[in-house]
């Protein structure tokens, strides 16, 4: 414990980490600096019901629109923020732009739910759940829309409070996805602890599906799993059609992923919506296993 403390002790005397410290305060600033400049924006991904051939939501996927650098991923810029104040504003930011979109598309006479990313730091922080309920009342026609979701291996950080967070969210009626299952270390056992509607498959047992018969085990289980803890179950990785007649194979039905459509600006989402058909394929093989 002394050797510890003591060697945090000597934490600024290191020129290599006072150098990455001050590289990470400068992200910091100028990622604070594109989020008052307007240069964050929210693309959309489709969230589908293969079986029923039904567009069932969307997830709200954050890019940087940089002067110089072009369009940024979150890989690129939110990784450095993670445990910094900025990504609760940032956070918030996407809430308020997610609702106000919901609110476009419903003047538009387009009403289906949008769900936004909310980091383990922004979820855990003291007044979430305030801020969360203020951001719905600025936006009260469309405050049953939003959904979240959340990292697996963040909510088992602090299992009994994300537990609690996520029933004050659904007493708003707002639902609580677990993101990227599977890819952290969790006991299965922890599942039935939080109080979660929807788990989402990790994108790297899908995508490799049709390659790796090892995944089609674990996506079959994973799907069993959810369905017997009453909770909806989504594969994330849906790269092609042939991974979506593998998904209704193992009894999936609820997909995103690049075989459906890679996400898209908020001005393409309504064009798509009135141009998308289910692949012509999933019906067959859902009226072959299902019917
Ligand atoms: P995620 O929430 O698991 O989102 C899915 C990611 O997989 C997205 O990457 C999406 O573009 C990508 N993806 C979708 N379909 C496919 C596919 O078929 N194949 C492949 N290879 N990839 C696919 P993106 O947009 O780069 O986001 C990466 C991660 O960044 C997200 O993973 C999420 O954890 C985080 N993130 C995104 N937006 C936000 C946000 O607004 N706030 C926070 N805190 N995190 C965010
Ligand atoms: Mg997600
Ligand atoms: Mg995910
Ligand atoms: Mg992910």
């Amino acid at each position: 414990q002394a050797k510890q403390a003591g060697k945090r002790g000597y934490r600024f005397f290191n020129a290599e980490e006072e150098r990455s410290q001050r590289h990470r305060h400068g992200h910091v600033a100028r990622l604070a600096d594109a989020l008052r400049q307007g240069e964050l924006v929210l693309h959309y991904q489709p969230q589908v019901d293969l079986r029923a051939g039904r567009v069932v939501g969307a997830e709200a996927l954050i890019r940087w629109q940089h002067p110089q650098r072009g369009l940024l991923g979150p890989a690129d810029f939110l990784p450095q923020i993670d445990d910094a104040e900025l990504i609760e504003s940032v956070g918030d930011w996407v809430i308020e732009q997610a609702l106000s979109q919901l609110d476009v598309w419903h003047l538009a006479g387009q009403r289906l739910p949008v769900s936004v990313n909310i980091a383990g730091r922004h979820l855990q922080a003291r007044d979430f759940v305030d801020r969360l309920r203020a951001a719905q009342a600025r936006h009260p026609a469309v405050a049953d829309l939003l959904a979240l979701e959340v990292l697996e291996t963040t909510a088992l950080e602090d299992i009994v409070r994300t537990a609690r967070v996520i029933d004050d969210c659904r007493a708003l009626g707002v639902s609580v996805a677990l993101d990227d299952f599977g890819a952290g270390y969790s006991s299965l056992s922890y599942l039935k602890r939080l109080p979660i509607e929807l788990i989402k498959i990790d994108l790297g047992f899908v995508r490799e599906l049709p390659t790796d018969l090892d995944n089609l085990i674990i996506v079959r289980g994973v799907i069993e799993l959810a369905r017997a803890f009453g909770r909806q179950v989504l594969a994330e990785g849906i790269e092609s059609p042939l991974h979506g007649r593998m998904l209704l194979q193992l009894d999936g039905d609820l997909a995103q992923g690049h075989g459906i459509a890679r996400p898209m600006p908020a001005g393409d989402w309504l064009p798509w919506l009135a141009a998308w058909r289910p692949d012509p394929s999933w019906q067959a093989v859902a009226a072959l296993h299902w019917s």
